[in-house]
């Protein structure tokens, strides 16, 4: 049996709208949408539908929150696995769960496949790198012979997350694979100012909080990062036993968000 995680979308639906800034990206991914909500149609019309789509961009900008919208804005069931849960696997484990993601995924079409961190599988092979090679290079042989035993009619759609496209072996890129690719960057100003008031929505927050300005002051975040922020605001608001959120809460959040991302060079102090 596959550990992948079911989502029942009628439960958690997820949409493009939880999803801010990405204009470029949900524009492109609107036509996986149109496809997976009546691939008949879509096939009917003799329309090339990509099989695998490459989501690439910094970390914590919304890769997963991006696929779990297709899925949510299509209504159809997604199956998610992390590359990195099978890196301390026995040999033959990660290549079985891969055999059994694709089965649960065929026998509930239409629907999503979605890999995350899939450099960590699908580095290049023959680095030589020692221990759990051998698993790694079955499971990433696994994921290319299911990706290329795909029927043109069985309207499962892979999607997989990496910020590290540079390091991926060149055979999944190649035509029939994940041979679309989609880029996620890094927030601009008026996409941080959505992200905030999207994670502000269910925290009272002091009138004179300018997220604004809080957009404008935090270059270099994530949409993970921004979340974070708030999030501590509100635990430092809790932490004082206030009411709710002050500006001087927002400001300390944002500092020590910031010091995290200079301690992993990530911004500059
Ligand atoms: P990773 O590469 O680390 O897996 P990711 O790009 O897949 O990261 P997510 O896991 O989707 O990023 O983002 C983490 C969380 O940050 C999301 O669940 C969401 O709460 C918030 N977030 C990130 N980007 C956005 C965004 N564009 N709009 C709204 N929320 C966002």
């Amino acid at each position: 049996r596959s550990r992948a995680k079911l989502y029942d979308q009628r439960k958690e639906r997820t949409t493009f709208d939880d999803v801010a800034g990405a204009e470029g990206a949900k524009e492109e991914l609107q036509e996986i949408v149109t496809f997976l909500k009546d691939p008949g149609r879509v096939r009917r019309l003799g329309a090339q539908v990509p099989r695998g789509v490459l989501l690439v961009g910094p970390p914590g900008c919304g890769k997963t929150l991006l696929a779990r919208a297709v899925a949510g804005e299509a209504g159809v069931p997604f199956f998610s696995i992390t590359g990195s849960d099978f890196m301390e696997m026995f040999v033959g484990v990660g290549a079985s769960r891969v055999r059994s993601l694709f089965e649960d995924a065929k026998k509930n079409t239409p629907s999503i496949i979605f890999i995350d961190e899939l450099d960590s599988i699908g580095r290049k092979r023959g680095a030589g790198l020692g221990g759990g090679h051998d698993e790694r290079e079955q499971t990433l042989n696994q994921l290319l012979s299911e990706l290329d035993g795909f029927e043109q009619s069985h309207d499962v759609i892979v999607m997989s997350a990496t910020n590290r496209p540079d390091i991926l072996d060149p055979a999944l890129l190649r035509p029939g694979r994940f041979d679309r690719r989609v880029t996620i960057p890094l927030p601009t100003t008026k996409a941080r100012l959505e992200i905030l008031r999207i994670h502000a929505r269910n925290k009272p927050m002091a009138q004179d909080i300018d997220l604004n300005a809080l957009a404008r002051g935090t270059p270099g975040f994530s949409g993970a990062d921004l979340r974070n922020l708030l999030n501590e605001a509100a635990l430092m608001a809790a932490r004082y036993d206030r009411k709710e959120i002050l500006r001087e809460d927002v400001e300390q959040a944002r500092d020590k968000v910031l010091m995290g991302l200079v301690r992993q060079g990530l911004a500059i102090s």
